[in-house]
C-alpha cells in the first residue's frame, strides 16, 4: 500500500487556504495518499481577510476586493463554485485631495501617468511648472541603473517631484501603505522599468499600451464576492475534512527530524509530517525555524501598521456633492485619513437602501502613531477630516475601527535580492516551502499564486 504522506500548512490566511484547497482537490481527484492539516494560530480562518455581516451590511475590515487582471483570485472563486457571487466595482470619478480640495484624477492618467494632454493641462492639481516638468518625460533619455532603485527615484527623474508627490505617490504607494521613496521598483512595479526600456518615455509608452478606457469609468477593474471576501475562507473550510482544520493552534516550532518535520503546537500533542507549507508572515516563519541562523541583507522586510475605519450613516447624513467613489490623500496634507471610499457607491450591494457606509484608512509608513490611539480618538480625527473635506457633519449610526499592526509588508529597495536570500537559507530543508504576502506580492491574487506554487512544489517533492 502507498505511504500516506502527511502535509502541514501553517497559517490560515489566503495563501495557506489556497494551498490546502488545491492540495485537497488534487488528493481527491487523483486519489493521492495525502493527509492535509491546515494549522491556524487564531480562531479566525482567513488571516487578513475579515468580513463583518451585520445590520444588513457586508463590511470588509481588511481587503475589500481584488484585481481581476491577475486571474488567480477569480479562478479560485470559480473553482470554489462562487462564480455567481463575483461582483465588479461600480466606477466613477476618483479624486486626489490637495489643500483640502478634491481634484478629479485627470482623465487619461493611468496609474498617475498622463496620456492625454488637455485634462492634464487643465487640472488644478499641478502648477504650470509641475506640468512642464512632467512633459520633460517626452524628451528625457532612458535612465542608467545599476541594480534596484526606489519607485520614487524612478518617477521623480522622469516626471518631476510635483506630479509624483500629488498624484503618483498616493495612487501607487497606497497599495503598500508605504513610501514611494523606499519601495523597490523591481519588486513592486517592474513594468514601469520595462516600459522605459522599451519606449523610453513613460507617457508615450503608456499611450501605446493603455487600456481602452483610460478613465476607468466604463468597467471596474476590481472584483469582490457578494457576501464578502470571507466567503473564500468559509468555502474552503467547508470543503476540507473537518479534522484537517486545526484552529486556536499556534505552532511554536518546526523541528527538523531525520524523516521530515515534527510540529510543536501550543496545547496539542506534537506530530510528524513529511512536508510543510509555511504560510505565515516571514517574521513568524523565521521564529519557527530556530535551526536556521538567518543571515539576510539588512532590509529585513519592514512592515507598516494601518487601521480601517468604517462609519455607517443614514444616507441623508452623507450628502456627497460629488460624483464618484472616493479619494486618496498625498503625504503632507494635514489629514489623518490616507484614503476614503464611499462604499455605498463603490459596492452598493453591501449596504441597504437608505444607508451610507464610509470606509477610511489611517496610518502609513513613517506616520503610524495614530493606529495606536484609542478608537474614540481615531474616529474623532476621521470625522473631523470628513467634515472638512466632504461636509459630513452628522453622527454615524455606528463605527468600527480595525487595526492591522505591522499588517502591510514593505517591499523596500533590494527586496527581490532579500527574497532570493530567504529561499537560499531554507534550501537545506527539503519539503519545506514558503508562501504569502512577505514574498512574491501582497495582493490577494499574488498570495493565491504563491499558495498554488507551494502545492506544485510539495507534490513534486513527494514525487506525486
Ligand atoms: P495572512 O492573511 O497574514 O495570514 C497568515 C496567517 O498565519 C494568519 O491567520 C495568522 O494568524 C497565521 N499564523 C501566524 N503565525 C502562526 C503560527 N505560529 N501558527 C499558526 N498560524 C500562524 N489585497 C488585495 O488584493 N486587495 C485589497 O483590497 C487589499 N486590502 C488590504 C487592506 C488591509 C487593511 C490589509 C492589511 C491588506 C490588504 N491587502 C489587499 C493585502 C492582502 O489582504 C494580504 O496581503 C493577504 O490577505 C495576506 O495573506 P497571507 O495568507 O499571506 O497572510
Amino acid at each position: 500500500m502507498d505511504k500516506q504522506h502527511q502535509i502541514a500548512i501553517i497559517g490560515g490566511g489566503i495563501a495557506g487556504l489556497t494551498a490546502a484547497f488545491y492540495l485537497q482537490k488534487e488528493a481527491t481527484e487523483r486519489s493521492l495518499p495525502l493527509t492535509i492539516r491546515l494549522i491556524e494560530a487564531s480562531s479566525h480562518i482567513g488571516g487578513k481577510i475579515e468580513t463583518l455581516r451585520t445590520q444588513g451590511m457586508v463590511m470588509e475590515t481588511g481587503p475589500d476586493s481584488f484585481l481581476e487582471r491577475k486571474t488567480s483570485a477569480k479562478q479560485l472563486a470559480i473553482d470554489l463554485g462562487l462564480e455567481q457571487d463575483l461582483i465588479r466595482n461600480n466606477t466613477g470619478q476618483a479624486y486626489i485631495l490637495h489643500d483640502f480640495k478634491l481634484h478629479p484624477i485627470p482623465e487619461g492618467s493611468v496609474m498617475g501617468i498622463p496620456t492625454r494632454l488637455t485634462p492634464f493641462v487643465k487640472t488644478g492639481l499641478f502648477s504650470s511648472a509641475g506640468k512642464m516638468r512632467a512633459a520633460g518625460d517626452l524628451v528625457l533619455s532612458r535612465g542608467v541603473r545599476n541594480g534596484d532603485i526606489s519607485v520614487g527615484a524612478f518617477f521623480r527623474r522622469r516626471l518631476g517631484d510635483e506630479v509624483v508627490d500629488r498624484l503618483i505617490e498616493p495612487l501607487l504607494s497606497g497599495i503598500y501603505a508605504g513610501s514611494l521613496d523606499h519601495l523597490s521598483l523591481e519588486a513592486t512595479f517592474p513594468q514601469f522599468a520595462e516600459m522605459e526600456k522599451k519606449h523610453r518615455s513613460l507617457i508615450l509608452g503608456m499611450r501605446k499600451s493603455r487600456p481602452q478606457s483610460t478613465t476607468g469609468r466604463t468597467k471596474g477593474q476590481f472584483l469582490t464576492l457578494k457576501n464578502g471576501l470571507l466567503s473564500f475562507a468559509e468555502e474552503i473550510e467547508a470543503k476540507l475534512p473537518v479534522s484537517s482544520v486545526l484552529k486556536n493552534s499556534p505552532v511554536r516550532q518546526v523541528e527538523v527530524t531525520e524523516a521530515g518535520y515534527r510540529l510543536h503546537i501550543d496545547g496539542r500533542e506534537s506530530f510528524n509530517v513529511d512536508a510543510v507549507i509555511l504560510a505565515t508572515p516571514f517574521k513568524q516563519a523565521s521564529q519557527l525555524l530556530p535551526q536556521i541562523t538567518w543571515s539576510l541583507p539588512p532590509n529585513d522586510l519592514p512592515a507598516t501598521s494601518v487601521a480601517t475605519v468604517l462609519l455607517a450613516y443614514d444616507e441623508q447624513q452623507v450628502p456627497l456633492k460629488v460624483d464618484g467613489t472616493g479619494f486618496v490623500v498625498p503625504r503632507g496634507e494635514d489629514t489623518t485619513i490616507t484614503a476614503c471610499t464611499w462604499t455605498h457607491r463603490k459596492w452598493p450591494h453591501t449596504v441597504p437602501k437608505g444607508k451610507g457606509l464610509i470606509r477610511c484608512y489611517v496610518g502609513r509608513s513613517g506616520d503610524e502613531a495614530i493606529v495606536e490611539e484609542p478608537d474614540e480618538v481615531i474616529v474623532a480625527q476621521v470625522q473631523k477630516d470628513l467634515k472638512r473635506i466632504l461636509s459630513i457633519d452628522g453622527s454615524p449610526e455606528f463605527t468600527l475601527v480595525t487595526r492591522w499592526p505591522l499588517g502591510m509588508p514593505q517591499y523596500t529597495v533590494g527586496h527581490v535580492e532579500w527574497e532570493k536570500h530567504v529561499h537560499e537559507e531554507i534550501a537545506p530543508l527539503p519539503g519545506l516551502f514558503l508562501a504569502g504576502a512577505s514574498y512574491g506580492g501582497v495582493g490577494i491574487p499574488d498570495c493565491i499564486d504563491q499558495g498554488k506554487q507551494a502545492v506544485q512544489n510539495t507534490l513534486h517533492f513527494l514525487s506525486l
